[in-house]
């Protein structure tokens, strides 16, 4: 597998990813930054935001908003490039107005906030994850990025970047995220065997990707969890829970297209 670098805005195959404008490395003592109801830029940045959805984000979303994937795809997100030309990336589909807010910022602020995406999370910070070969422990590294209407890095707050990943309650969003670097990684090596774009290989990976009500459906009909050795306990928490369904399924994706992943068949 060849080196990758992976981030919560973007994806870059190299180390000059560092070095781009408006990005720094951030002060391993920490750094200054607040955000509250109280800045006069409050939620200027929940407007014509240019924003990747994650997987996990998107379990997140539709829960929250107790939909079904396929729909909260229709109605809430856009395809787009991913960060490689093997896989479509999901961008959030904002409001026709004319700041173009993000459809869930409600007039007291985000109406999704226990199950906000891994971006709004993450700002001011951005979040990457290098891995420099198959097996290779993730090294993970922060950068600060700065724009122009954002005052909260005026605010005299200080913060480690523990104690920013703990109020954000990052810690489960980054676990979900690294899995999907490395299928994004795996992805970038075209694995679809000849089909080109959307071939069904593709798609099935899409739906297991993004789609987790559909992918629910297909396991269920091919009793795929029971072809592997699961406990039972395993095998009840992916059926009830769709977080640990979409782990299965980058794992089952990967396998089905022949990388050797974790799962034992039976
Ligand atoms: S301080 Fe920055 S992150 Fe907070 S509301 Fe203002 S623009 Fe958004
Ligand atoms: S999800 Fe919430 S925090 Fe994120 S951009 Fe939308 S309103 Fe703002």
């Amino acid at each position: 597998m060849p080196a990758f670098f992976f981030l919560n805005f973007s994806f870059a195959m190299s180390s000059k990813f560092f070095s781009l404008p408006g990005r720094s490395p951030i002060d391993p003592q920490g750094f200054t930054f607040h955000c509250h109801s109280e800045v006069p830029c409050f939620q200027t940045c929940c407007r014509d935001v240019d924003m990747l959805l994650f997987p996990y984000d998107i379990v997140r979303l539709k829960q929250c908003r107790q939909m079904h994937s396929s729909d909260f795809l229709k109605k809430h997100t856009r395809l787009c490039e991913g960060s490689h030309p093997f896989f479509p990336g999901l961008k959030l589909l904002l409001a026709e107005e004319d700041d173009h807010p993000c459809p869930f910022l409600g007039v007291d602020g985000c109406t999704v906030y226990q199950h906000r995406p891994s971006a709004c999370r993450t700002y001011p910070l951005e979040r990457g994850v290098e891995q420099t070969g198959e097996g290779s422990p993730l090294r993970i590294h922060y950068f600060m990025t700065r724009h122009p209407y954002c005052l909260g890095h005026e605010q005299k707050h200080t913060y480690t970047i523990k104690q920013w990943e703990r109020e954000q309650g990052l810690d489960e969003y980054n676990y979900y995220n690294d899995l999907w670097a490395e299928v994004d990684a795996f992805f970038s090596t075209n694995p679809w065997a000849g089909e080109g774009k959307a071939g069904p290989y593709q798609q099935l990976a899409f739906m297991v990707c993004y789609n987790i009500d559909s992918f629910r459906v297909y396991v269920e009909q091919n009793r795929l969890v029971q072809q592997f050795d699961f406990s039972k306990d395993e095998r009840r928490r992916i059926s009830r829970d769709d977080a640990h369904l979409l782990r299965f399924g980058f794992q089952w994706i990967m396998h089905v297209l022949g990388r050797k992943t974790n799962l034992v068949k039976k």
